[in-house]
């Protein structure tokens, strides 16, 4: 017998299977991690049997044997080795470094090792009652006896902390005999926070969609649901229904939540609901507890995983269901190798096994609605909160008067009285600014214009050093002018709020209150995210202060304010899903006020309140943007009407990435001209190489060609072309990255 091995060796010239022979004395099968004499030298490597062969066409004395088994039991189902095939397709990615998500990585190089305890239980053949009597003058070892047979099996250490004298009384009874003692396996679980919630019953709506869940899972023509349910609607509620419908047909369920939502609340909720019959994989584990609750997994010893974005690939092998909260998400999409997209491996995943997936989101993608209306997804939706209770009041502020009304600071005036009545009453606020750091667009504080590329409907971003404004879609550079084209008054300013200074002026303002703050910066240290939170919580503070990160699905009852400082910074950003970004990030933070029995105020202070996507926004009306936004995309030919292919350049000289982008575009063009030939001629839509829209990142320049291609029946033919020349030109610099529909183009 023969098996097909892929090597543990990170290289294209060894991304492919290796032939080796099965000794009699290895029961190999498919999924085996095991070593093998690699190479001149016969090194040992670790590997992966793909498949086991009866025959090969090489020549015998070429084969090698396998040396040995690594793990007792296959480590990679059969169903994630054809997951990690269609990865390295579909991905473009070595197949080594597709199969690896599928392991703990501390499995390869043994680094992790399964965790074992002595334990002592009664030997066969004693007789407890008999032995009482022949023991009654060694009263501890009568104790310890009694303890053992209680307890049936019970960890030697734990025995020996029970009583003085235990150790040598338990030591005796082994020496007579009459105990036994044995290593047994042991899982190092992560600690479990205790939430209780009493399942509520079903509203109507809920009730239809856990119907809708369950009717397509006996539906072989749709397999995923979209669940689009506004802020506070009971989302949750419909997924742990739709779990306990799965595991009562014996079926096991994935459920991804993004890292930042991963808090021990989430996870307390659902061990309520499932106890111990539950998995969590996230990065925050000690690498032994990832091992074995991975373990646990393989092992059949957990019916539902709960994780972030790569616990897509737990080793279930009875999947029924995979539930993807917040799908809109960006962290749902890989930025490193292999970078793959949860939400289209989950769907490769119930697709072969007959499950289903639901994608749930107060603001689904673009993307996911478009999918919806157009038949692929189920759609189902929630569109009231539970209870009855409303939606927060928003009210949109124009800090344009405000300066006009001599109000230069970063508070409306409203925003102050709403701040000072919830101050009073003893609620909490929250403090938003819309912000993604790295990108300065420029406006003008009297009228609101914003500075556009007239090529791309695009903003311009302002670069400091040059004094310039730039189109980062087709590189077209303008000077940044004196006055508003618009107004022609001179207020024209380039953008940039920070956490601090926001924290600076409430605490003018409210110089008793207290306040948190959350920022990348203030992010650092590995828990500060959840201590941040649990002390907000806790009402240790009455103000949080935050950017995105806030506005992720947290439940404060005690919030009845929402604050969003600058509504329209990110609907600035030189990216086309600034719009449909800047939607999702407001309604969500809108959604953080008033989720329990007192109504929530929402203000958002902005310099274009006329903008549709701020009007859509205060009447947290996503169909009415989702008609919007698709009909632009539609114009302007973005996605999902076209692709986006982005190859980055990086590297510690300018120069040669300079040099490297254009020489890697003109040759990429040439090729793509030639496959597409006169008939595609204008499937290229654009295609630029220019400086990235952040020119530098942590000392190395950065240069970026940009590609949007049509969507034609030629699409499949041009991004394969595109791929095979990267792969032959990709080391024109230190780093080259390829990404289709790139989630950010900083
Ligand atoms: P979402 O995820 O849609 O924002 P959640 O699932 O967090 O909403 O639910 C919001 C609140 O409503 C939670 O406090 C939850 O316990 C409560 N809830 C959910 N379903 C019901 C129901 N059927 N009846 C009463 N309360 C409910
Ligand atoms: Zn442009």
């Amino acid at each position: 017998m023969f098996a097909q091995i892929v090597v543990d060796i990170n290289h294209s010239a060894v991304d492919r299977f290796f032939t080796y022979r099965i000794p009699d004395s290895l029961p190999v099968k498919p999924g085996h991690h095991v070593f093998v004499p690699f190479g001149q030298g016969n090194r040992l490597k670790e590997g992966f049997v793909i498949s086991v062969l009866e025959n090969t066409d090489l020549a015998l004395d070429t084969v090698k044997d396998i040396a040995s088994i690594i793990e007792p039991y296959p480590v990679v189902l059969p169903e994630q080795l054809r997951l990690a095939e269609w990865m390295h397709k579909a991905y473009h990615c070595l197949l080594i470094d597709a199969l690896v998500c599928m392991i703990p990585a501390q499995l390869r190089g043994q680094r992790v090792h399964e965790k074992t305890i002595i334990t002592v239980s009664l030997a066969e053949g004693i007789d407890p009652e008999e032995q009482f009597f022949l023991l009654r003058n060694a009263p501890v070892q009568c104790a310890v006896l009694q303890i053992v047979r209680d307890a049936g099996e019970i960890p030697k250490s734990d025995v020996g902390k029970l009583l003085p004298g235990a150790s040598s009384a338990v030591t005796a009874l082994l020496k007579k005999g009459i105990l036994i003692q044995r290593d047994t396996s042991v899982f190092r679980r992560p600690p479990v926070v205790k939430v209780t919630a009493e399942p509520h019953a079903l509203t109507g709506d809920q009730m239809r969609s856990v119907e809708m869940i369950r009717s397509a899972s006996s539906d072989p023509k749709h397999d995923t649901v979209l669940l689009h349910g506004v802020t506070g609607s009971g989302k949750t509620e419909v997924y742990l229904n739709a779990i306990q419908d799965c595991i009562s047909r014996n079926r096991q369920a994935i459920v991804l939540v993004p890292e930042i939502s991963l808090t021990p609340q989430t996870v307390g909720r659902f061990s309520d609901r499932f106890g111990d019959r539950i998995a969590v994989l996230h990065s925050h584990l000690s690498s032994g507890e990832r091992f074995d609750e991975w373990r646990r997994i393989r092992l059949g010893m957990a019916d539902i995983v709960i994780g972030a974005r790569s616990a897509v690939f737990a080793p279930v092998e009875r999947l029924g269901l995979v539930i993807i909260d917040e799908e809109h998400e960006p962290s749902y999409q890989s930025e490193k190798n292999p970078r793959y997209n949860a939400i289209d491996v989950a769907a490769w995943r119930v697709r072969n096994s007959g499950g289903v997936l639901v994608l749930g989101s107060a603001t689904p993608q673009l993307i996911s609605y478009y999918r919806a209306l157009s038949g692929r997804y189920l759609l189902s939706s929630l569109p009231k909160r539970v209870a009855g209770r409303p939606l927060p009041e928003v009210e949109v502020i124009d800090m344009r008067e405000e300066l006009l009304l001599g109000n230069n600071g970063i508070f409306s005036d409203r925003l102050v009285e709403l701040l000072s009545q919830t101050l009073a009453r003893k609620q909490q606020a929250m403090l938003f600014i819309n912000r993604r750091g790295y990108s300065t667009f420029v406006s003008c504080r009297n009228c609101g214009y914003v500075l556009k590329c007239e090529n791309c409907d695009i903003s311009m971003t302002y670069h400091k050093a040059e004094n310039r404004t730039r189109c980062h879609y087709c590189g077209a550079v303008k000077p940044l002018p004196r006055e508003c084209p618009n107004c022609r008054k001179p207020f024209l300013k380039h953008f940039g709020i920070g956490t601090e200074q926001v924290e600076e002026s409430l605490h003018k303002l409210f110089p008793a209150v207290k306040s948190l703050r959350m920022d990348t910066d203030t992010m650092r240290a590995k828990d500060s995210y959840s201590r941040i939170l649990s002390a907000f919580a806790l009402g240790q503070a009455q103000v949080l202060i935050g950017t995105q990160m806030i506005a992720k699905g947290h439940d404060f009852p005690n919030v009845t304010l929402v604050g969003v400082i600058a509504a329209d910074t990110t609907l600035n950003l030189p990216d086309y899903r600034s719009p449909e970004r800047t939607f999702q990030l407001l309604t969500q933070v809108a959604g953080r006020a008033g989720r329990d029995q007192i109504a929530g105020h929402v203000v958002l202070q902005t310099y274009s309140p006329l903008h549709p996507i701020i009007r859509f926004a205060r009447e947290q009306n996503y169909p009415a943007f989702y008609q919007y936004e698709i009909a632009e995309r539609k114009k302007m030919l973005y996605p999902p009407f076209s692709v986006f292919v982005r190859i980055v350049f990086a590297g510690s000289s300018e120069e040669t990435v300079s040099e490297a982008c254009i020489s890697y575009s003109r040759a990429m063009e040439l090729s793509l001209r030639e496959l597409l030939g006169e008939e595609g001629k204008n499937d290229i839509l654009l295609l630029v190489a220019d400086e990235a829209p952040i020119a530098r990142i942590s000392g190395m320049s950065r240069y970026q060609l940009l590609i949007k291609l049509l969507r034609t029946k030629r699409l499949p033919d041009a991004i394969r072309t595109i791929y095979d020349f990267h792969s032959s030109h990709s080391d024109v610099c230190d780093d080259v990255q390829l990404e289709i529909n790139p989630q950010d183009m900083y």
